[in-house]
């Protein structure tokens, strides 16, 4: 494999270096090492945003412990360094392998809707409209119960080597002595400044001195290393009910606005009890068998994987390998317009609505759909659901459906072990910032996870099955993913991106199964995302490809949606080897490495 290797103890070695100069001036502080995308060799793996949560990652593997334990640690060191996106404030979805059992597992890690929240939570009483969007994301009432800390502990009981307090130390030690801020992480702050000077905690802590920390200079949480700590001493207890929960839930009720902010934020009526009652949830994984390779996937309270599972069964009706590249991706387009109609239409939580799991992920319900794609015409979204319920139903469909937004926030990381246990976890704050509130004295942002349900009815005289009740849990499209081939690891791999994560993971299985990129080619290709809405959101780089005029021609259309996604992924390969890929430039560039670089 001809790819950069990455992360060698010398980097390590200046890593420690700059951690050790934390309480020095910036201007003395060193730059982090850069972030690799891409790394090959053996041993074990990981792909994260940052190389500090990258590297917590491959220390905890090389100290033995698991595909979980390295997560975790993964995952509470982005709280740190990616705070925008990930944190204790937020929830996320879990995929395991289990190398011994070789079975795949799942954790529902979602945030849910406190007990004395209503259906009628985002509609104000004065007009009996929705809340505009912007009001409902910065506020308390947006704020779920989450799950991030119930999914840690969980992946451990089940999976894990060490304690929780054990795969919390480096992220305690990351957010004691700081990291160096990134060109990314200044640039995202300066785009948050709004809305984190909204709240005293927010402004404090990540606009010191009144803007955003200069890239360079040496960014410390000292509350997020108390807090951990906390953790560390009295377990899950002290989030779930003990004293940090406290702070929580007085923070959702009463939102700590900055003098002169200007506004009055909706208030939240989660309670302790709310926080006491929190469980992650065991789930079975979703399963499509694509062309030989058997897709995982996250099952509802996620759309991700019915709709990425649903979309490789319509696509299995065609071979997309003989098309010229421009019927290729049309079907890909047109694959996902017909599914997104369905996801619309049938998916939310399933301990509240009765979701056609089985009947979506048929291959008979699939060829339904993929009779409706036309080779010589883009489709006209939107388009219909269809019905999953129909028996022998040839193309039949119900009324129409409406689009779904495109959001851009949340990560997704890997870990593979040298036993060949694999994490696939994406985790989120929702949008990026969350509520924009933190908690004071804490040093985590809240979520905003509840603004992913529909305010109002979308579904016309149809149900809609994503509308807010109190224990429920948002849908979400998050889509970690593993993929085995001959009841073998083949990858794993996930994104963030609101409801284009899901075409995401598809055009990246597609780019990989059927167009025959390597993985890192598979990642980087230029994105495109049709979500039955009459415009395709595309990356530039898309857009300037040759073969878009092709698909103009069929009637698709385009419209620049900037960058799309931020993908991780780990192959499998022959003989034990491991290829980790990232980013090489969304997101300013992601963090893959390897315990034992190839040769
Ligand atoms: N809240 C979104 C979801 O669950 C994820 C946010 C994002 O990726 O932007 O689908």
């Amino acid at each position: 494999m001809h790819v950069k290797r990455i992360f060698t103890s010398t980097m390590a070695a200046g890593l420690a270096a700059v951690c050790a100069l934390a309480s020095a001036p910036a201007a003395s502080a060193r730059p982090a090492p850069p972030s690799t995308p891409v790394a090959d060799g053996y041993g074990g793996a990981v792909v994260s945003d940052t190389v500090e949560s990258t590297q917590a990652g491959i220390d905890v593997l090389r100290r033995g412990g698991t595909a979980a334990d390295a997560a975790v640690a993964v995952a509470a060191t982005l709280g740190v360094t990616d705070p925008y996106v990930a944190g204790l404030g937020g929830g996320g979805y879990f995929v395991y392998y289990d190398a011994a059992t070789k079975t795949v597992s799942t954790i529902d890690g979602r945030e849910t809707t406190p007990a004395g929240d209503s259906s009628t939570m985002f509609i104000d009483p004065a007009t009996g409209k929705p809340y505009a969007f912007e009001t409902a994301v910065e506020s308390g009432r947006s704020v779920g119960v989450p799950g991030m800390l119930a999914t840690w502990q969980r992946a451990l009981q089940r999976w894990g080597k060490f304690s929780l307090a054990d795969n919390l130390k480096p992220a305690e030690k990351v957010a004691q002595h700081g990291f160096v801020v990134t060109p990314e992480f200044e640039s995202q702050t300066q785009g948050l400044a709004t809305k984190l000077g909204h709240f005293s905690p927010s402004a404090q802590l990540f606009l010191p001195g009144g803007s955003a920390p200069k890239a360079g200079s040496v960014m410390r949480n000292p509350d997020l290393a108390a807090t951990y700590r906390q953790i560390e001493r009295e377990g899950i207890g002290a989030f779930y009910g003990g004293s940090i929960g406290k702070d929580l839930v007085d923070t959702v009720q009463k939102p700590p606005v900055a003098p002169g902010a200007g506004i009055t934020p909706l208030t939240g009526p989660m309670q302790v009890s709310d926080l006491r009652a929190y469980r992650a949830l065991d789930t079975a994984p979703t399963h499509v068998n694509y062309r030989g390779y058997d897709v995982y996937g996250m099952a509802p309270s996620s759309s991700g994987g019915i709709t990425v599972g649903e979309s490789l069964n319509i696509l299995g009706n065609f071979n997309l390998s003989t098309m010229d590249r421009v019927q290729a991706l049309h079907h890909y387009l047109e694959a996902t317009r017909l599914a997104f109609a369905d996801r619309n239409r049938y998916i939310g939580d399933p301990r509240y609505v009765n979701v056609p799991q089985q009947q979506l992920l048929s291959k008979s319900f699939a060829a339904t759909r993929a009779c409706k794609i036309d080779p010589t015409k883009a489709g006209v979204s939107p388009v219909a659901p269809g019905d999953p319920y129909a028996t022998g139903q040839g193309c039949a469909t119900a009324p129409a459906a409406s689009a779904d937004s495109n959001e851009q926030h949340t990560n997704h990381f890997v870990v593979t072990d040298r036993r060949g246990n694999i994490v696939s976890y994406t985790n989120t704050i929702e949008q990026l910032g969350g509520s924009g509130i933190t908690v004071p004295g804490r040093g985590f942002l809240l979520n905003n996870e509840l603004t992913d349900f529909n305010f109002a009815p979308t579904q016309g005289s149809a149900p809609d099955p994503n509308l807010p009740a109190p224990g429920k849990r948002p849908r979400s499209s998050m889509s970690p993913t593993i993929v085995l081939h001959d009841g073998k690891p083949f990858l794993a791999v996930g994104s963030p991106g609101g409801a284009t994560i899901i075409t995401t993971v598809l055009q990246i299985l597609v780019n990989r199964i059927d167009l025959g990129m390597t993985l890192p080619d598979a990642i980087a290709a230029p994105r495109a995302s049709q979500r039955n809405a009459a415009t395709t959101d595309a990356e530039p780089a898309f857009l300037a490809q040759p073969t878009t005029k092709g698909l103009e021609a069929l009637g698709q259309s385009f419209k620049n949606a900037g960058s799309i996604g931020v993908a991780a992924g780990i192959e499998f390969l022959p003989h034990g080897e491991l290829l980790a890929a990232g980013e090489p430039s969304r997101r300013g560039g992601t963090s893959a490495a390897v315990l034992s670089p190839g040769h």
